[in-house]
This record gives C-alpha cells, structure tokens and sequence, in this order.
C-alpha cells in the first residue's frame, strides 16, 4: 500500500475544501472521500487506486433519514446501508430498495457501507483488480483483459470495445427503478443529478464511472413518493446463495389496475456498466395483462440488443427468465 494523508473534516465545508481545485471526474481525482472505507480501501491494498490524500467524511452528520416535502424519503449519503434497509419507512414504502440492499454484501459489510459509497463504489471485474494484467478502466490505453478472457461475469448491453466490465451494486438497481435523484454539493453550489444520469456506459472513457465531478460530495439520495410498495420486488441471481455479486439481477415495479399493467418500471444489474433501464420494454408492459406472455414479450424486448461474449452468452436466457419471475412476483401472478 502507498503512503498517501488523511484528513477528518467536521463539516461538508470543510470537506469540500478539502478536495478543492481538482477538475475532471470523481474516478479520476487524486483526493478522494472515504465513508465506510469497504471499497476504495481493498482498492487501495490491491494497488488498483492510488490516491494521495483521503478525506474521511464519516463525522459530516449526513446520516439521517428524512421526509421530504414531496412526501418522498431523503436518504443521508452517510447512512449506512443496513440503517438504511432496517428503516421502517423504508420497508413500509420501498420494500423493493430494502430487499435489494440486503441482498448485498453481508451483514458486517452492509454495518460500515454507507449510501454514498455503495453508488460509487467500482466494479468487480478480476481483470480491473488484477494489475499484472490490461484493464481500460484501471489504466485507459492499456486494453481489455475480460475480452479475450474470462468474461463469465461481463456484460451483455451497452459494453464497448474498450469495456465490459458492470456495474456491481445491487441498491443502485433499485434507485434506478424508483427514479431516485442524488443530491450532490460542490464549489459551484448544490445540484441534483436524476439516477439514470449518474452512472455512465463505458464508451471510449471506461475509466470514468459516473458523472460525479471530482470536487464534489454526494450529500443524500432522494427517493420519489411512488415507492410500489404493493406491486415490486427485487429479485438477485448469483452462483451462491449469499455474499456473492449478481450474476443478473431485476428491480420490477408495477401500477396495476385489476390484472392490467397501467405503468411498469424495470432495470437490471449485472448486465451493464450501469443499472439498465429500457423504455420500450416498459412500454411494451403498459395496458397490457399482466401475464407470463406479456412479461416474456417484454422481456426480449428489452434484451433485443444483448450480446454474450465467449463466457457469458448464458446470461442472455438467465436474464429474461429473472424478469418473467420478478415480474410475474412484483404482479402476484403464480409463476412455475
Ligand atoms: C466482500 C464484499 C462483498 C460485497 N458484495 C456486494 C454485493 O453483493 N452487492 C453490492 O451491491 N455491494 C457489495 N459490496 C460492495 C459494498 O456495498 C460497497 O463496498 C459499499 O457500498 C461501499 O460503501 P463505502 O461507504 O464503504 O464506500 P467507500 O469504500 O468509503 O467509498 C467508495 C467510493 O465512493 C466514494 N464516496 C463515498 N462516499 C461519497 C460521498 N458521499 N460523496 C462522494 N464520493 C463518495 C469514495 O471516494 C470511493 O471512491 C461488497 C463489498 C465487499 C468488500
């Protein structure tokens, strides 16, 4: 591990301070925030990011829960995830948030993993962590290793020749399917960045997550009044049980009106650099019986451009039968 300062500010002004003057991307910044320290500190030990300062966020007070006017819930950027999962409100309201939480990590991970770190922290791709080998996303121009190697656990859309790395979180499948918006603070003042907004495809830049700049702090996720408490779930397929990152995964939301669908929302992990959101399978859902031919229609809609690579073409089926099942769960329809 290399030497690198550590600073504790006591308030969201001074933390900013502290990363003051840095230009570019948050992935890229030289200063960089520590919350619960899960991610960036094995990062760090691995040599996979180097920074040369941190600046240790935990005492800034961002850790509540709160209403907010909308009559939505504003989720503190340094709640932890399992306060965040174990909230009644959110439970009562978001079932499908706090079921995808607590399919993560485990139970000692989710105590010290807080909200803000669980959007950015980065993906698990081996070759990202292997630094005998070339990765883009670690070190861009250097190539891809996944490509032409083990790409069990890659993606199946929105890759690019550079990248096939995904996006790892489960939460953030969630808040994708919820329309959360990340409420951010930086020296241009505060601004919100709509989820769909926040994570980016690879492209030609798979070194850059999101599109969080490298001066600013992550202050609350806001979740929206509709929280489909009575019609969603939030369904994860890994190679274990527990403590294992999903292979696909769905956040299914339904409005129902008897047995039609009236709105669906859906997004996947697994699959992409970034929860995947498609509007035309939803649309396909929309005034539409809720049955297992509709969600199977829907489902090959939105995997019409999927592709598997030499390890993960399996993925394509897994995928649209885990959406038939979240669906056919989220809508209470018997499912074989
Ligand atoms: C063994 C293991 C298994 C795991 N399994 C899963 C899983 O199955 N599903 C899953 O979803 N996750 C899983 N995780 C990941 C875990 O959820 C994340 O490590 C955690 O959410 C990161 O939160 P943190 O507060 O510890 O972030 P940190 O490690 O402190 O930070 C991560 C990144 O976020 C930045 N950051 C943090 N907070 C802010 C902020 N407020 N503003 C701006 N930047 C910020 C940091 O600079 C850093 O770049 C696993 C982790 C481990 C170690």
């Amino acid at each position: 591990m290399r030497a690198f300062s550590y600073h504790r500010p006591d308030s969201v002004d001074a933390a900013l301070r502290g990363v003051a003057g840095q230009s570019g991307t948050t992935t890229e910044a030289a200063v960089k925030f520590v919350a619960g320290g899960t991610n960036l500190l094995d990062l760090m030990k691995a040599d996979v990011m180097r920074p040369e300062r941190l600046v240790d966020i935990s005492r800034l007070g961002l850790d509540r829960i709160e209403e907010t006017a909308d009559g939505g819930l504003r989720l503190g950027a340094l709640a932890r995830n399992a306060d965040t999962a174990h909230d009644e409100r959110v439970q009562a309201r978001y079932p499908m948030l706090s079921k995808a939480i607590l399919a993560g990590a485990s139970a000692q991970l989710r105590n010290m993993a807080t909200n803000g770190g669980n959007l950015l922290q980065r993906t698990r791709c081996y070759y990202f962590y292997d630094t005998g080998t070339p990765c883009n996303k670690r070190e861009p121009g250097t190539g891809c290793g996944a490509l032409t190697g083990v790409n069990r656990i890659h993606a199946i859309l929105g890759a690019s020749d550079r990248c096939i790395a995904v996006h790892p979180s489960d939460m953030c499948v969630a808040l994708a399917a919820l329309e959360a918006v990340v409420r951010v603070s930086g020296p241009r003042g505060e601004r919100t960045i709509p989820f769909a907004d926040f994570h980016r495809l690879p492209g030609d830049t798979p070194h850059i997550d999101s599109n969080l700049a490298a001066d600013e702090l992550i202050t609350a996720i806001d979740l929206p009044a509709e929280g489909f408490a009575d019609h969603s779930t939030y369904l994860k397929v890994r190679d274990r049980a527990s403590y294992a990152f999903a292979l696909v995964s769905v956040a299914a939301a339904l409005e129902m009106d008897g047995q039609t669908v009236r709105t669906a929302r859906l997004a996947l992990g697994g699959v992409a650099h970034k929860p995947w959101r498609d509007p035309a399978a939803e649309a396909e859902l929309a005034g539409r019986p809720a049955s297992l031919e509709s969600f199977r229609k829907a489902a090959r809609v939105l995997l019409r451009d999927a592709r598997g690579q030499s390890h993960n073409a399996f993925k394509i089926g897994l995928a649209e039968r885990a959406i038939v099942r979240a669906l056919a769960e989220a809508a209470g329809v018997e499912h074989p």
